[in-house]
């Protein structure tokens, strides 16, 4: 396996074009909807595959696809003020509170595979602190909709900086991309770590610092 080079991506917008045009007069794929069933679309993905849909070990897939990937983007009917529901309370800590290490699963929005990994959200109060159980909900949310990790590390900042109105948010985003391991580059055990500072994180080297050390990394 190579690395891809831009005429990879060009052929792949070419194909895409030309799979729409092959599709269009079997499905009318412009009048799908959200919510509508994606059963018949995966039975036509698998036959596009090369595959038979009707072999007893794929019967019942098109609906476990469906299921699994409304479970996987179910952040999309998530609401944040619902989340939150009001757990802020008053605190005069005016020091760094972190919660590390929380495991997130999203998908990437280019080829549907997963990226998973780890979050760190830290944040400086400002007269108050959110139920600690929130931060890993927050990111969830977010997770599990369709992303690029650098939009998902910026959103869970913006979340908590709008929910909270904190001194300052740092959250860091450390995960392996199922599309760089299992395809095009294939390197197993990549990681890519993103970070977005909002507030004192951004302007207070020595408050990255101390995040740093408590995440027992360089990577803040
Ligand atoms: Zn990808």
């Amino acid at each position: 396996m190579t690395t891809p080079s831009r005429d990879d991506f060009f052929e792949e917008d070419q194909l895409f074009s030309e799979t729409c045009g092959a599709l269009g007069g079997v499905v009318d794929i412009g009048a799908i909807k959200a919510g509508d069933e994606l059963a018949p679309l995966v039975t036509g993905m698998l036959r596009g595959l090369g595959e038979d849909p009707s072999r007893e070990g794929l019967l019942k897939t098109p609906r476990r696809v469906e299921a699994a990937m409304r479970y996987l983007t179910k952040g999309y009917s998530e609401d944040l003020s619902e989340i939150v529901n009001g757990a802020l309370f008053d605190s005069s800590n005016e020091d760094i509170v972190l919660v590390k290490d929380i495991d997130i699963f999203s998908l990437c929005e280019h080829h549907l595979l997963p990226f998973y990994g780890k979050a760190h959200i830290a944040y400086i109060p400002s007269g108050k602190v959110i139920g600690i159980s929130k931060l890993p909900r927050i990111a969830d949310m977010f997770a599990r909709r369709l992303q690029i990790q650098e939009n998902l590390t910026q959103q869970i900042a913006d979340a908590l900086d709008k929910v909270l109105a904190p001194r300052g948010v740092a959250v860091v985003v450390e995960a392996a991309h199922m599309c760089m391991v299992m395809r095009g580059v294939q390197k197993v055990g990549a990681m890519t770590v993103t970070r977005a500072l909002t507030g004192l994180f951004k302007t207070d080297s020595r408050l990255r610092r101390e995040l740093s050390s408590m995440l027992g990394k360089p990577t803040a």
